[in-house]
């Protein structure tokens, strides 16, 4: 009797990375009963963060995956107080949409979720570059072999960029400044007795307090439960030299009532700029490896989850049609930068400059609400809005006495509105010509602003 082999189905897709992006896109693209396979370099058991994140809860609804429960959620919190560097002033924000979220649990299950719906998950396989073929991306290599014929390759290996930064066009294969980086440490710790204070401030339970302007970038402090308190910092990499950890450890180390043993935590480094351009021939770059990070804020979980959900349906769309050129692919893109994109850019710019200041002029901002309640709304939650030269005027009659500053900030308002209206310019089809003119514009507006800082 004869044996007739059964020939294996091509590969739809091909994704490195099982992080955030990776997962939600694998399990949409296996759930539309499509062939994926991921490659993951670490090994199951080592995924995710060993603490706990702030994630925006619209993007669980947006990404169509459900919420949290049980033990992989956290109390909720829906008011963030923000506080001056120097502690003067707080603003308390009664509006906040995210959900703090046990990472380890999180990446697990979403793991799980690709699974069952029939992606391959491939752990402890490094991939070290595309493979092309003309134009085309059309596999991975690992050190040792080709893995090839995949109708569609997808870059979600985080701040690595593996993929995007080995593909010579555009801007795929931008080399990142030091200042487009964060690095960002946190720790939980034990608080043996109730009273917790930040300088003069009392920390209540049910509060998340954010210092924000502190060394350059920004730090927190939150109870995750009764008696665990998450101490963090994100320093601004290329202005200042402080390490997070440093000022984790010295808060720690300056309170009696926290146990210096600490219970989880860690750190990394996050791409804190625009998004790159995120599509290319039988290519897309999703999360991170995009630089989809919410710029002024380092939290990128909430984005990789939307920039996975639309890049789902363009390549999904894409796949159906058997036309996977950049093109077609163009529409994820579009659907990216209008969906937060842009906001992301005018963040970007807004975050380059206002780190210029120093603490006092950071202070000073806030104290005189030149910062306001619905600046700081917009920051957290990643919107940009438009900041009228009116309300600048109204705001530079309080800062009279520093006249410099609210100079500055009137060129940071011009220029973040600036780079807001290019973005809504950018080329809704594919044209070489069109983008490139539109890339060089949009790489200009922010060389002149840095030139002149
Ligand atoms: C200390 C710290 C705190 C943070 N806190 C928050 C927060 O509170 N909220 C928030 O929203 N964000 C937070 N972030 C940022 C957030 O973790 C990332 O932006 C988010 O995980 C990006 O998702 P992603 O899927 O793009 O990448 P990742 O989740 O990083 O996934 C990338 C995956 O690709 C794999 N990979 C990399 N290279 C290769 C390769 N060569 N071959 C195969 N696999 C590879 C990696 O191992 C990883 O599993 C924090 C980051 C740090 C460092």
């Amino acid at each position: 009797m004869s044996k007739t082999k059964q020939k294996e189905k091509p590969t739809d897709v091909i994704i490195v990375g099982a992080g955030i992006a990776g997962t939600v896109l694998a399990f949409h693209l296996a759930n539309a009963r499509f062939k994926v396979k991921v490659f993951e370099k670490n090994k199951r058991e080592d995924l995710g963060h060993d603490w706990c994140d702030s994630i925006e809860k619209d993007a669980f609804e947006f990404a169509k995956i459900p919420l949290p429960k049980s033990k992989e959620k956290r109390e909720d919190r829906d008011h963030l107080v923000i506080l001056s560097p120097d502690f003067k002033k707080q603003i308390h924000l009664d509006y906040y949409n995210y959900i703090i979220v046990d990472r380890l649990l999180f990446q697990e299950r979403l793991i799980s979720m690709a699974e069952k719906a029939g992606a391959e998950v491939n752990f402890g396989v490094e991939i070290v570059e595309p493979m092309g073929r003309g134009q085309w991306v059309v596999g991975v290599k690992t050190k040792e072999e080709k893995i090839e014929n995949a109708r569609i390759v997808i870059d979600c290996s985080g701040s690595e960029r593996i993929l995007a930064r080995n593909i010579e066009i555009l801007d795929l294969n931008i080399e990142l400044k030091k200042k487009e980086k964060v690095r960002a440490y946190r720790e939980l710790h034990k608080v043996s007795k109730d009273e917790i204070s930040w300088e003069n401030i009392p920390i209540e339970k049910n509060l998340l307090y954010y210092r924000y302007g502190y060394e350059k970038g920004y730090s927190w402090l939150n109870f995750e439960d009764d008696k665990n308190l998450d101490i963090g910092a994100g320093v601004g990499k290329g202005f200042s030299e402080r390490s997070p950890k440093a000022i984790v450890n010295d808060f720690v180390n300056s309170k009696k009532n926290v146990d210096n043993e600490k219970v989880r935590g860690g750190g990394g480094d996050i791409l804190m700029r625009r998004p790159t351009t995120m599509v290319w021939y039988g290519f897309l770059a999703v999360g991170e490896a995009a630089c989809q990070v919410v710029p002024t804020n380092g939290c990128g979980i909430g984005p990789a989850m939307i920039g996975a959900k639309i890049a789902a349906e363009v390549v999904a769309d894409a796949l159906r049609r058997k036309e996977v050129s950049i093109d077609s692919l163009w529409k994820y893109q579009v659907r990216f930068m209008e969906k937060r994109g842009r906001d992301h850019a005018a963040l970007d710019m807004l975050r380059r400059q206002v780190l210029e200041f120093n603490e006092d002029e950071y202070s000073f901002l806030i104290e005189k609400e030149i910062l306001t309640k619905k600046d700081f709304e917009n920051v957290i939650h990643a919107k940009y809005s438009k900041i009228g030269l009116w309300k600048m005027t109204i705001s530079a009659l309080r800062g009279l006495n520093r006249i410099k500053v609210m100079l500055k900030m009137r060129k940071i308002v011009k220029a973040t509105n600036r780079i807001y209206k290019h973005y809504k310019k950018m080329p809704k089809e594919y044209d070489s010509r069109k983008y490139l003119t539109w890339m060089l514009g949009h790489m200009s507006l922010f060389e002149d602003l840095e030139q002149e800082s």
